[in-house]
């Protein structure tokens, strides 16, 4: 069984429509997937119908932008952003619903300023096309970075990053995230459960260390994304030891998000047990069966 737990659609940064993911992982040899958009379950209804139709399997879930400050709550500490993979959480829970509004709202303000600093440095971009393109989805740097793409500015979605969005980045803004452990808690009322998606991508910036991982695990965190493409192999070695003594799942996943990225589908996957344990702890709502 080839099981993919990490996947966006255009209700958020990835290219293809939540009614063509099941589609694309049927045909990439996957049995299970999931959607996980950033901050959003708008997809879930349109992924759920495909789903059912083509004979895949579907988790329902969402990629939480989240923070947290290391140090014992130093006040002067930076926090470091994390993003946490929730699933099958009860979409209609008003308190993590509620969160998601202020979430996709902060992606608004911070997309808004962002356009501006680039318009102000004269480069070709509106921010009244941006949000056109971006056509309702919950709007982040990737949306950004198509425009800089269809202005001429930049060849591709990961030099528009690595030239001027990536995080420190001349054009990058912060944006206020949720707290990592209220997250893990309020999930966890919703119904569902909870991984730390790509916990050591380096390359994007500062990580969390091991005591904050196992912090998140006292306060519910179900489990770790360890098979991610932006680790390297001496990390996932090092989170699968620790995954094994805080007592968390390890995951395997392609966090896939169409033509905005080169991995595709498929390209890391989880343990059936894995998917067996973490489904069987979740009570919010039901895995999509065909
Ligand atoms: P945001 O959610 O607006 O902070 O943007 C983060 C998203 O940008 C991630 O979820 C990825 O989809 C994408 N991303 C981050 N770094 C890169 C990169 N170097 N190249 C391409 N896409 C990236
Ligand atoms: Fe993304
Ligand atoms: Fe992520
Ligand atoms: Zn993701």
């Amino acid at each position: 069984m080839r099981i993919d737990l990490h996947a966006h659609t255009s209700a958020s940064d990835g290219t293809d429509a939540p009614e063509d993911l099941p589609g694309r992982a049927r045909a990439a040899g996957i049995d299970v997937v999931a959607i996980t958009d950033h901050d959003t379950t708008r997809g879930w209804e349109r992924a759920a119908t495909a789903a059912a139709r083509a004979g895949v399997t579907l988790v329902r879930g969402a990629e939480l932008s989240c923070a947290v400050v290391e140090g014992g709550g130093d006040a002067t500490a930076e926090p470091i952003t994390v993003h946490l993979l929730a699933y099958l959480f009860d979409p209609a829970d008003p308190d993590l619903a509620e969160q998601r509004r202020i979430l996709r709202r902060e992606r608004e303000i911070r997309v808004e300023r962002m356009v501006e600093l680039l318009a102000a440095d004269g480069f070709p971009v509106e921010l009244a096309r941006v949000r056109q393109q971006a056509g309702g989805a919950s709007i982040g740097r990737p949306h950004v970075a198509r425009a800089l793409v269809a202005a001429g500015v930049v060849a591709t979605v990961d030099e528009a990053f690595d030239r001027y969005l990536h995080q420190g980045g001349p054009y990058y803004v912060p944006k206020a995230d949720l707290d990592l452990f209220t997250a893990v808690r309020l999930v966890r009322r919703a119904g569902g459960v909870t991984v730390l998606a790509h916990p050591l991508a380096r390359r994007r910036g500062r990580v969390v260390d091991a005591a904050t991982i196992a912090a998140a695990a006292a306060a519910g965190l179900t489990g770790v994304e360890v098979d991610h493409t932006d680790h390297s192999p001496a990390d996932r070695g090092l989170l699968r030891e620790l995954a094994a003594d805080l007592g968390l799942l390890g995951t395997g996943s392609s966090d896939y998000h169409g033509h905005n990225k080169t991995v595709p589908l498929g390209a890391e996957l989880t343990e059936p047990e894995v998917y067996r344990q973490l489904v069987a702890r979740a009570s919010g709502v039901e895995v999509v069966a065909p």
